[in-house]
């Protein structure tokens, strides 16, 4: 039996962050989760609470933290265009303010920290499938550059801290992941569309509905981070996770529609500014380092099981 950790889960009130808190709490780690619950929610992680390895703390990540922990996952951020874009100072703020935080943190009690990065390094890539070589073609003074850049310093510090501090430090690229307990509102394309779709209200298609994004199942994406963060200390990364199945947008409009069997329209609307036109993961790195990892759920199946949540929330 492999032993039992304390770990720190910040952003672990989100999406991505409950279901990560919910699988090593299942491996048998105590879980110490915080939040500052400003796109996260109470609700997702009520269902830890009955476990007594499992505690919560409403922290803002730009503060530092005091804890004693094994492992760091870093998740704290919003991570919705809508949402990041809202304040976006605050936005930078968490990203680069945060990550000074948690890596201060993991110096101090030798923990190993993970950094959840993004393809949005890539910013509008002009290389097609991303591999970790390739540097991106991010917009430093755009409306996503908030989110990009925040993202890209904190990889940098992440990689100044490795080199100058010797902390033990892993960076992956999450590509888009969608699954059960994105909000309502959360303003991401999967989480719209079936919104949309079960309410019979019209499918809002930015542009024309062909620029592509990769869609990854949360569970696969959970099974990849619990994976990196087991890797040797030598494996900094960056490794990009993610689903290589690239759809175009109006393929996905299409699929939630079949599947939610509704009669709603799709509609077209401007494009939001510096909408990367196409964004496909590389994942030979993954497969290599991850013990063979690759995603198992197709978007058929992940849209099937997030339409039976979105039902059960009431999102109809
Ligand atoms: P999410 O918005 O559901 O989760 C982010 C969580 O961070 C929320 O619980 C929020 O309350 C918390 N948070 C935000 N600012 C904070 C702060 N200053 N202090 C403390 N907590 C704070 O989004 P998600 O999809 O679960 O994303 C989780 C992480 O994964 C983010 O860092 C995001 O950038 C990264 N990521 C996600 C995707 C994806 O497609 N889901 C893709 C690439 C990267
Ligand atoms: N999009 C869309 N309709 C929506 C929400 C998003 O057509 O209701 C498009 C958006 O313009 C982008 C793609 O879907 O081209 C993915 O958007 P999302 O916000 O989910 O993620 P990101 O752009 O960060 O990859």
């Amino acid at each position: 039996m492999k032993k039992a950790k304390s770990i720190l889960v910040t952003g672990g009130a989100g999406f991505l962050g409950s279901h990560l808190c919910e699988r090593l709490l299942q491996d048998g780690h105590g879980v110490l989760c915080v939040d500052d619950f400003s796109t996260g929610s109470e609700k997702n992680i009520a269902h830890l609470q009955a476990s007594p390895r499992f505690r919560w703390l409403r922290h803002d990540v730009t503060q530092p933290l005091a804890a004693e922990v094994d492992e760091i996952y870093n998740l704290a951020c919003p991570a919705s265009p809508v949402h990041y874009q809202a304040d976006p100072v605050r936005t930078l703020r968490t990203s680069v303010m945060g990550a000074l935080n948690l890596l201060e943190l993991a110096r101090q009690c030798r923990a190993v920290i993970l950094q959840a990065s993004t393809s949005e390094v890539y910013g509008d890539p002009s290389v097609h499938p991303q591999p970790e070589s390739y540097w991106g073609n991010v917009n430093p003074i755009g409306v996503r550059a908030c989110y990009d850049e925040g993202k890209r310093c904190a990889e940098t510090l992440f990689f100044d801290y490795r080199r100058q501090h010797g902390v033990r430090t892993k960076v992956v690229r999450l590509f888009n992941t969608y699954g059960p307990r994105m909000r309502p509102d959360d303003g991401r394309v999967v989480s719209n569309f079936i919104v949309q779709a079960l309410r019979g209200a019209d499918l809002t298609v930015y542009g024309s509905g062909d620029q592509t994004r990769s869609f990854c199942y949360v569970d696969d994406m959970v099974e990849a981070l619990v994976r990196m963060m087991a890797t040797p200390d030598e494996v900094a990364g960056p490794v990009n996770l993610g689903n290589p199945g690239e759809f175009t947008i109006l393929e996905l409009a299409q699929k939630v529609l079949a599947h939610t069997g509704a009669a709603a329209r799709i509609t077209y609307h401007p494009l939001p500014g510096d909408d990367p036109w196409q964004r496909q993961p590389d994942i030979m790195l993954a497969h290599q380092l991850l013990g063979g990892w690759e995603p198992r759920m197709d978007l058929d199946a992940g849209l099937r099981q997030t339409i039976a949540y979105f039902r059960g929330a009431g999102a109809s």
